[in-house]
């Protein structure tokens, strides 16, 4: 068989590692549920860029995103997981931990909203597990506005979305506490009418407006939800992708442990340590990938 080889250089562009389960559960720093990327992105980014000395760094970090599951979905044979935005801003709907308490506010952009999943409580030296089941909570109003993952607003409630009559029964479809869920819908619904969420500030910024309702209320991010019947669907503390791995510079060249570029060798996207700390907004991971994708191809094509 006639070998090919690579003339000016390699680009790692073969994704992140979030369906390595093992890669996953050991370098993560928190523990990955669920991911909404096709299932092939499973470490060679690691793998490869080790074996070619490569620096990796923020192992432990990926665009986090609260996922939800519709029931038999399948992605290449592998459980499908959809992203959620809208169903947290919109108005008439909150999301609860396990315990029925909200934690965040819910508008928050996905991976900031899921770094409220896993804080760590220090009492008890774990992350705080209560707020790793979340459940997106909405009434009857909401149901027939707003779409649900793919359940527009007139299609009749899937078996997935909890379907109960009033919270004392939707808080036992779901395990919580009624007093519990009660007392946080309560307090919510009053928060709601005069428009401002003293708790954790949902609809302040423009970004939650943006994702709410601008013709309902006096906030277009927060609703009262009192027209029964009552729903919940479970939202997974999921990744549309990890974002660690080899460390590269502004060319895109892959650099060493002494923060040489390693010749020939360059890496983009989720295949490379990401160049934000954080998410910025709405295009910041695509737009990251194709920059650092173009700037490998045109250093590899011109050094
Ligand atoms: C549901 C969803 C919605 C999103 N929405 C947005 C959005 O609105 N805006 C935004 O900016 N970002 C969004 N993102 C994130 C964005 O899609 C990713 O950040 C981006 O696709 C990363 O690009 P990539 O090329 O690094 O990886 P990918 O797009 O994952 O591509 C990696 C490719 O490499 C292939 N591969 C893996 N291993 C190998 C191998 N050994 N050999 C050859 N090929 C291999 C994989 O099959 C895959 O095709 C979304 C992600 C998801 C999952």
């Amino acid at each position: 068989m006639k070998k090919t080889t690579a003339t000016r250089g390699v680009i790692l562009a073969c994704g992140g590692f979030e369906w390595d389960m093992r890669l996953r559960q050991y370098l993560l720093a928190a523990p990955l549920e669920a991911a909404a990327s096709p299932p092939f992105n499973d470490g060679d980014n690691l793998r490869l860029a080790a074996m070619a000395g490569s620096e990796l760094s923020r192992l432990d970090q990926a665009w986090w995103a609260p996922l939800l599951h519709e029931e038999g979905e399948l992605n290449e044979g592998q459980p499908m997981f959809r992203t959620t935005a809208s169903e947290r801003a919109l108005p008439g709907s909150i999301c609860v931990n396990s315990e029925g308490q909200r934690f965040t506010n819910e508008a928050a952009n996905y991976n900031d909203f899921v770094r409220a999943m896993f804080q760590f409580d220090p009492l008890n030296y774990l992350h705080k597990d209560a707020n790793r089941t979340t459940w997106l909570v909405f009434d009857h109003l909401f149901k027939n506005r707003y779409a649900v993952g793919s359940v527009m607003p007139s299609a009749p409630a899937p078996n997935w979305m909890i379907k109960a009559s009033d919270l004392d029964s939707l808080a036992v479809l779901i395990g919580v506490s009624s007093d519990t869920l009660k007392s946080t819908v309560g307090r919510f619904n009053e928060m709601a009418r005069e428009g401002v969420d003293e708790d954790f500030g949902r609809g302040r910024t423009a970004h939650d407006r943006v994702w709410g309702d601008p013709n309902d209320g006096v906030n277009a991010s927060l609703g009262t939800l009192s027209e029964p019947p009552l729903y919940a669907v479970r939202l997974y503390l999921g990744a549309l992708g990890t974002n660690g791995g080899p460390t590269i510079d502004a060319r895109a060249r892959v650099l060493n442990l002494d923060g040489q570029p390693i010749p020939g060798l360059f890496a983009c996207g989720n295949a490379c340590a990401s160049v934000m700390v954080s998410y910025p907004g709405s295009g910041a991971s695509i737009g990251a990938a194709a920059t650092f994708g173009y700037l490998a191809g045109q250093t590899a094509t011109t050094s």
